[in-house]
């Protein structure tokens, strides 16, 4: 277990230190081996009802060409992903309130559990209770919903405050979409302007305390069309692109050693920093003996995924240069088994299915 002062002193430090790396790789090893869980991401819309200030898909980029995936294409998808060997998918989009958007996603699951028996992870923000709740009967067992900065102050530095943007309400869904029996997914938004080592230390207090079933954390990086943005152009002080892609990785093993079984994602935005530096497998290699154990190709159809532009220059993961990027950097790629987290098991006293 690592001590507050440990955690400041490996968050503090320019490189991974080498015994942080060696306890997260053992403890990796001893719970998930070598093994690396993949699951077919998909971009459902980049419509939102928020204006998140580094987000590029903000309501109010006005530039951003707007696309909402017809249920065909879906369809289609999802039958190439089950050839591909899937077992597990995950949908994403943005945070939308409507009665028509609700019916589309219950479709959409019945249709991923129904027809594929697909594992299903979900993402669309801070849903009312009746839905989530529907959601989790119809069959998505996971929920992904990043807090992004647990300080309430900076959380207003990067939101506005109104009743689209509420801090209480996030946390407060998180808390539901566990009580409701989802796996939850969670995580932070790694080297903010205006943040320090301190705000991140809080982070993963949080974290720690949450005990969520899987971690989705990422660097921040900046998108042109964002408010953040402007700042950055200001001049003002932040993270450099190696310090937060390093600290993204001191952060996997960070909570790999402190959650143990939990299951970690080498996210995209990782990946895209990572790349700038290091060629992928080495990339993914770093992130994999820090203790990942889940990556997500991108399966959004290629003239829709370059308008899913959360950040700039984001990496397009595809399944095969990714299979074999998991293969090349010494860890076995899984398709065809859940990969569910121990820590899900543990929790509700249920028996595998792994
Ligand atoms: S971060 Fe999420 S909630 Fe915020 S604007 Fe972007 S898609 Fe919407």
């Amino acid at each position: 277990m690592l001590s507050k002062k440990e955690i400041l002193d490996v968050l503090k430090s320019k490189d991974i230190p080498k015994d942080l790396l060696e306890e997260a790789f053992k403890v990796r090893k001893f719970y998930s081996g070598y093994y690396v869980y993949l699951r077919a991401l998909t971009e459902i819309t980049n419509i939102c009802r928020k204006s998140c200030f580094y987000c590029g898909i903000r309501k109010e980029n006005a530039s951003l060409k707007r696309y909402y995936l017809k249920f065909d294409l879906i369809n289609k998808l999802f039958t190439n992903i089950k050839k591909l060997g899937y077992s597990s998918i995950a949908l994403q989009g943005g945070e939308i309130f409507s009665e028509k958007h609700y019916f589309f996603l219950y479709k959409l699951i019945k249709l991923a559990k129904d027809k594929f028996n697909y594992e299903i992870t979900i993402s669309f923000g801070e849903l009312p209770k009746d839905v989530l709740e529907k959601l989790y009967f119809l069959g998505a067992k996971r929920y992904l919903l990043r807090f992004e900065i647990i300080s309430p102050k900076r959380y207003y530095l990067f939101h506005y405050k109104d009743k689209f943007h509420n801090y209480e309400n996030r946390i407060k869904t998180l808390v539901l979409l566990k009580k409701i029996g989802y796996q939850v997914g969670t995580g932070n938004l790694i080297g903010l302007p205006f943040t320090f080592i301190k705000d991140l230390y809080k982070d993963i207090l949080f974290i720690k305390n949450f005990k969520p079933d899987m971690v989705g954390i990422g660097p921040y990086i900046p998108q042109k069309n964002t408010p953040l943005f402007n700042y950055l152009t200001k001049g003002i002080n932040i993270f450099s692109e190696k310090e937060r892609f390093l600290l993204t990785l001191k952060l996997i093993a960070i909570f790999r050693i402190l959650l143990k079984t939990s299951n970690i994602v080498a996210s995209t935005a990782l990946i895209t920093l990572g790349t700038k530096f290091y060629p992928l497998e080495k990339v993914l290699n770093l992130a994999f003996k820090c203790g990942a154990n889940v990556i997500m190709p991108i399966f959004t159809p290629s003239e829709n995924k370059r308008l899913y532009s959360l950040y700039e220059d984001k990496y397009f993961s595809e399944h095969e240069k990714f299979y074999f990027a998991v293969k090349n950097s010494d860890f076995i790629p899984v398709l065809d088994r859940y990969g569910n987290p121990l820590s899900y098991y543990i929790r509700n006293q249920k028996s595998c299915k792994l």
